[in-house]
């Protein structure tokens, strides 16, 4: 944590040292500044308090100006944060900053942790364009309107997990690929960590084969089970890709039983359907799915290929 907020130190010093070089005109502006500065701080002869202000605020427009003119950013000198809450030092109102949290999460499992392109997928970049206002589901509405419900239900998800974890109902989402079931996963991960809530985020085959490594060479898969079991909320998503082993189903059930019990929130995204779960994994492990999670259905034609069709590049 030193090491990196060290390193962000470092390059806005650099940052700052080099744009000065290249613009002497930027570094005069600045040289005034910091005379100033000095002029008042050390209470100097040549410091006026009568025209300080002016002077102070005319150099500082015209630094602005100037910043702006050559397309630099206004803070080009100050490090760039990866956490802006605990400016990465981990510690944020005497308490561990949620990123801190988020690294010890992902510091024990190999997968848990949103692929940078997935950062990108919020509540406010999810579109129902792609879904069909004409097409009806066989709820009876159109898929279009659905996608709609199931966006609420995310949304409202995320609400009654701040307001009280225990009470939340969980969220079964299913769907054929290419419908945006991960894009929800990652937005409620994102809308949960804006409020300070840390999820396990895992696909279901990296979280088995995490497991099964350290079940067979470590000295068991134990501490990674209770991680699982107790993070405050668990997104799994795409159950079913996996390799279906006898292993994965009694992890799975652990998983699900544990959290069913004890209260705590989940999500699960699959491609399966509630009775595809009962056949593959076992009826019990669907029904405390039933029990634990509320099923909300996409419906629609993959978004990848409607992408590629109008020559979009997806994620
Ligand atoms: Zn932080």
């Amino acid at each position: 944590m030193d090491a990196r907020r060290q390193a962000k130190l470092v390059a806005a010093h650099q940052r700052y040292e080099q744009t000065m070089q290249q613009h002497p005109e930027l570094w005069a502006i600045e040289k005034q500044l910091i005379e100033l500065h000095r002029q008042k701080a050390l209470r100097e002869a040549s410091y006026s308090p009568a025209t300080w202000e002016e002077r102070v605020h005319t150099l500082e427009m015209r630094r602005t100006a100037y910043l702006h003119e050559h397309k630099i950013p206004q803070d080009f000198g100050q490090p760039q944060w990866d956490c802006q809450l605990c400016q990465d030092s981990g510690i944020y109102e005497g308490r561990i900053c949620s990123c801190e949290q988020q690294r010890i999460l992902e510091s024990r499992f190999k997968g848990a942790h949103l692929p940078s392109r997935l950062q990108e997928q919020t509540f406010s970049k999810f579109s129902l364009d792609w879904y069909s206002p004409a097409r009806k589901t066989p709820l009876g509405v159109s898929e279009r309107e659905q996608a709609a419900a199931v966006l609420h239900a995310c949304q409202a998800f995320v609400a009654a997990v701040i307001e009280a974890p225990r009470s939340a109902t969980g969220l079964f989402l299913t769907g054929q690929t290419g419908l945006g079931k991960t894009f929800l996963c990652s937005a409620i991960c994102h809308s949960l960590a804006e409020n300070g809530i840390v999820p396990l985020y895992i696909v279901f085959s990296d979280l088995i084969s995490d497991m099964r490594a350290s079940f067979q060479y470590d000295s068991g898969d134990a501490d990674l089970l209770a991680t699982a079991r107790q993070a405050p909320v668990l997104i799994l998503d795409d159950l079913g890709a996996e390799h279906v082993t006898e292993y994965a189903i009694s992890r799975l059930f652990d998983i699900i039983n544990y959290r069913r019990n004890e209260r705590l929130p989940m999500v699960i995204s699959s491609n399966l359907s509630l009775t595809d779960v009962a056949s593959i994994y076992s009826p019990r492990v669907a029904s405390r799915i039933i029990e634990a999670c509320q099923p909300v259905l996409l419906y629609g034609t993959d978004i990848r290929t409607q992408q590629r069709k109008l020559g979009i590049s997806s994620n």
